[in-house]
């Protein structure tokens, strides 16, 4: 049974889908007027560790991530750039789309584009107005929250001090700026987006966006909305309001939000200039799948403080990992050795029952890292049987297809090689050290490591 904890109700809670297993899941995805930094790709992997898993567990997952191609600052970095906003964003959209590749990130099955779906928000913003949840106020559109009660019911904010009618046109804004919030902003000529429409000329807001988009992708209830915890307020808070006063019908069951990933204590973000993104990191030298693990090994409700030290520490884990991945092409032993099927069974175990409980992913990678050791010491004592090999290998890849974290180099050899190993293991054989020592260089040359084991050699590849 899969425990989520919910933001909306603030509690963990049994994870059941509308549909038997469908999960339709919606993510906010970026605004592309810039690079993303790795405290937003903590956000995306997190998302794509539930993403995964609930395939893992046999869902067919629908997931949908937006791409905000219009708004303040894609506008403002169009123009100072002088090219158009489609020209801007879709420079952006290529590199975000690198990026996802590089970090293993999982391709939604709907990217949709903000501006391709300006038709949808209008007609939920005309439903808006015609039951009296927005209204106009020098040609823009905004919504009042004061029509809708339970406004609040997931950021929790306190709405005693509020004046009716005071309004916020700004796309992102603090809690004490809790106001009624722009749908529609009325065309400025200098900025030169614009479109129109039966509710006039001008530009969606931020939040209308992905309220249009996941309802139209995922239908007007869904199970799971995800973003980073700077998204509940007022962007998921606003999201809510807009769509369940639309359709009169609850927007979305499950509510999950990642901690911020923070530098010396502080969340990293562009406003703050403490920010790497994946190229800063990638040009440093640094494994990206070891970027990957470190985002994804920490619990997604807990804040991360991001180091460059821990940064080396993900990658020794990645590579002894991968070590002891490439090292299960040995023969093995003749005889079976049942305890180790054993072993799989409570890695496996372990696994599965601690990423039901809310993608407790600490204790589930220790359960795998626990395996590692015990099938290591079989090993050494010369107790892992040919097929416990195989067992073993199937048993990482099959977890793998949550974790991302193997590195697929080239894994089998020619056979040339393969018949210098056997030459070389006659000649160990023969006590010819000298001959054994000239093929093990040759290999080595090659990039071909060589360790001789009790049940033959193993090599792996540089
Ligand atoms: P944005 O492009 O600013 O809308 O952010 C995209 C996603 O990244 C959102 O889900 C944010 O909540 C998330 N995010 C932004 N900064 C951080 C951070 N430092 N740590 C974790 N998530 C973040
Ligand atoms: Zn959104």
């Amino acid at each position: 049974m899969i425990k989520f904890y919910n933001t909306l109700t603030k509690r963990k809670e049994e994870f059941s889908p509308i549909e038997e297993k469908i999960v339709k899941l919606y993510t906010c995805g970026p605004t592309v007027y810039d690079l993303a930094h790795i405290g937003n790709f903590r956000a995306y992997v997190f998302e794509d560790l539930l993403y995964r898993y609930l395939e893992f567990r046999g869902y067919k997952v629908i997931r949908v991530m937006n791409i905000t191609d219009v708004d303040d600052k894609t506008i403002n970095g169009a123009k100072s750039k002088g090219i158009s906003l489609r020209e801007y964003t879709d420079r952006y959209i290529k590199i975000f789309i690198e990026d996802m590749e590089r970090l293993r990130l999982k391709k939604p099955d709907y990217m949709p584009r903000a501006t391709e779906h300006i038709n949808e928000m209008v007609e939920i913003i005309k439903k808006l107005l015609k039951k009296g949840y927005a209204y106009y106020k020098d040609g823009s559109i905004y919504f009042s929250i004061s029509k809708f009660p339970s406004y609040g019911k997931l950021s929790g904010i306190d709405l005693s001090s509020i004046k009716v009618g005071a309004r916020v046109d700004k796309d992102e804004y603090e809690k004490e700026d809790v106001k009624d919030f722009v749908l529609w902003k009325k065309v400025k000529e200098e900025e030169g987006v614009w479109w129109d429409t039966e509710i006039g000329r001008g530009r969606p807001g931020w939040h209308i966006e992905c309220s249009a988009m996941s309802m139209k992708y995922l239908g007007e209830s869904f199970d799971i909305h995800t973003g980073g915890v700077d998204n509940i307020f007022p962007h998921h808070e606003n999201e809510i309001a807009q769509s369940e006063a639309a359709t009169g019908k609850k927007f979305v069951n499950y509510w999950l939000h990642c901690a911020h990933l923070l530098v010396n204590g502080e969340k990293m973000s562009k406003s703050k200039g403490n920010f790497y993104t994946l190229r800063d990191l990638l040009n440093k030298g640094y494994n990206p799948i070891a970027i990957r693990y470190l985002l994804l090994s920490t619990h997604y409700r807990d804040p991360l403080n991001f180091t460059e030290n821990s940064l080396k520490q993900a990658e020794n884990t990645v590579k002894n990992y991968n070590e002891f991945y490439r090292g299960l092409n040995i023969c093995g032993y003749e005889k079976y050795n049942p305890e180790i099927k054993k072993e799989i069974e409570k890695a496996k175990e372990g696994f599965i029952e601690y990423l039901d409980d809310d993608l407790n992913i600490s204790p589930a990678l220790s359960s795998i890292f626990s395996l590692i050791k015990k099938v290591n010491i079989f090993f050494s004592k010369g107790e892992f049987g040919r097929d416990n090999v195989k067992e073993v290998r199937e048993f990482i890849e099959d977890i793998d297809k949550v974790l991302c974290i193997i590195e697929k180099k080239e894994e089998s050899l020619s056979e040339d090689i393969l018949n210098l190993i056997k030459e070389r293991e006659k000649a160990r054989k023969e006590k010819d050290y000298k001959k054994a020592d000239e093929i093990r260089n040759v290999l080595k040359e090659k990039g071909i490591m060589l360790e001789d084991t009790p049940y033959g050699t193993r090599w792996k590849k540089n």
